[in-house]
């Protein structure tokens, strides 16, 4: 194939998503739409840019962004915080601040993301580390019904009284299912609630937001926690998580985030928030340039005969486009054109290695200005059949664009 086909073969792709792109557009301008509103509802304004030091009492800056995320996410209350040094740490500091000895963990859509595990305690040689399990937390889980919640087995597992808090994970993670819909998370959490209403919903919310109109905690999800590496940093945000949701539980994780007695009223960060607020205010169009990124790679690779998930055309409610390589040469070139597409470590090669904690060897592509950014334009994938490749991000859709056309030119090259 040469370059022109290749150009035409993407022009094409893109007519045929008009109807596609349309729609994310659409979602695009109300979720900035909320996002405006809840930064007028705070009057932000310079003075809440700026840095703070020691103990941060009184930190306009950090308080103020918390209520705009609480507003935006459709929350009482959230924490946002440069201290949150990962989405992990985020989920963490919802399950340990909200679970207490005797207490069970539901996670209802199956095994959680990978990190989760040291958290609850599913690996053995990890013990003493003060997982939920070291604490006596017990932990059960339902497996998903390809992508649907099987409510019949949590109607079950709902009956064990000690079950306090329903786990849920709105992204497909590393998996070949679709993402949760917050329509599905509204359904699941209506189901729950009609049964135990003593028990809280959360939700895993990384690489969700912004993906649709509305997010868990709109359709009566309890709490909800990300990264702000991911969507709502926009790509701008230096570091950090989010958590948001009910206020009653949301006191109890800033209690475990610094510490019981003082909660949520210390915390200074010295560079400032300007960088968190504008990264917010970007999110709804990065995300969408993402997402029409995702729909793009999709729509070619499937033209070009590869199975991926989700569809071109399908709705999505994460920005993870998967594609099936069948072979690993094919996989490997696509993540070494991705690469080679980046802004940052243009001129470096990745190749498949045994990273600690991964039963097969992984590739990993990502050029970006925030170390591990993955709302910027990165691939990853364990080389194992069927060399499923997983695409992510892109902080402008020309950028996703180009970079496709480098992995089709160097795969059809083969
Ligand atoms: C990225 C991710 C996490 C963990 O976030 P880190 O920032 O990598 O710690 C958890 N759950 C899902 C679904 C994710 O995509």
């Amino acid at each position: 194939m040469e370059q022109k086909d290749i150009a035409r073969l993407f022009d094409q792709a893109e007519e045929e998503l008009a109807p596609t792109f349309a729609k994310l557009d659409a979602i695009e301008r109300k979720n900035l739409a909320r996002v405006l509103d809840a930064f007028r509802a705070q009057r932000i304004a310079a003075h809440h840019f700026s840095g703070t030091s020691g103990y941060g009492y009184d930190d306009i800056g950090r308080d103020a962004l918390e209520k705009v995320f609480a507003q935006v996410f459709g929350a009482q209350d959230a924490l946002v915080r440069p201290s949150i040094a990962s989405g992990t740490h985020a989920l963490a500091v919802c399950l340990c601040g909200l679970l207490r000895p005797g207490q069970t963990l539901l996670a209802v859509t199956g095994r959680p993301y990978d990190t989760l595990e040291s958290v609850i305690g599913l690996n053995p040689n990890e013990h003493g580390q003060g997982s939920l399990k070291d604490l006596g937390v017990g932990y059960a889980q339902v497996e998903l019904n390809g992508a649907q919640i099987d409510f019949a087995a949590l109607e079950t597992a709902l009956q064990d009284k000690t079950v306090k808090l329903c786990h849920l994970q709105r992204s497909r993670g590393y998996a070949w299912r679709a993402a949760l819909s917050v329509e599905q998370i509204g359904q699941a959490a209506a189901f729950i609630h009609e049964r135990r209403p003593d028990v809280a919903v959360m939700v895993d919310n990384c690489y969700g937001e912004f993906v649709e109109e509305r997010e868990p905690c709109h359709v009566g999800a309890d709490i909800v926690a990300g990264s702000l590496i991911k969507n709502p940093g926009g790509g701008i945000a230096p570091t950090g998580g989010y958590i948001a949701g009910r206020a009653d539980l949301i006191e109890r994780c800033a209690y475990r985030l610094t510490s019981p007695g003082i909660g949520r009223e210390v915390g200074s960060y010295a560079a400032g928030y300007g960088p968190f607020y504008q990264g917010l205010f970007l999110a709804p169009h990065v995300v969408a340039q993402a997402v029409r990124g995702s729909a793009l790679a999709g729509a070619v690779f499937e033209k070009l005969g590869y199975a991926v998930s989700p569809g071109p055309k399908d709705r999505r409610s994460d920005i993870i486009q998967a594609i099936r390589f069948e072979k690993e040469e094919a996989l490997v070139r696509f993540c070494q054109a991705i690469q080679y597409a980046s802004p940052v470590d243009s001129y470096v090669t990745p190749e498949p290695w045994a990273m600690p904690g991964y039963q097969d060897k992984v590739i990993m592509a990502a050029g970006t200005f925030v170390a591990g950014a993955s709302i910027e334009l990165s691939a990853d994938a364990p080389i194992r059949p069927p060399y499923i490749g997983y695409l992510q991000g892109g902080l402008s859709y020309t950028h996703v664009r180009l970079a496709l056309q480098e992995a089709v030119e160097r795969i059809m090259r083969t």
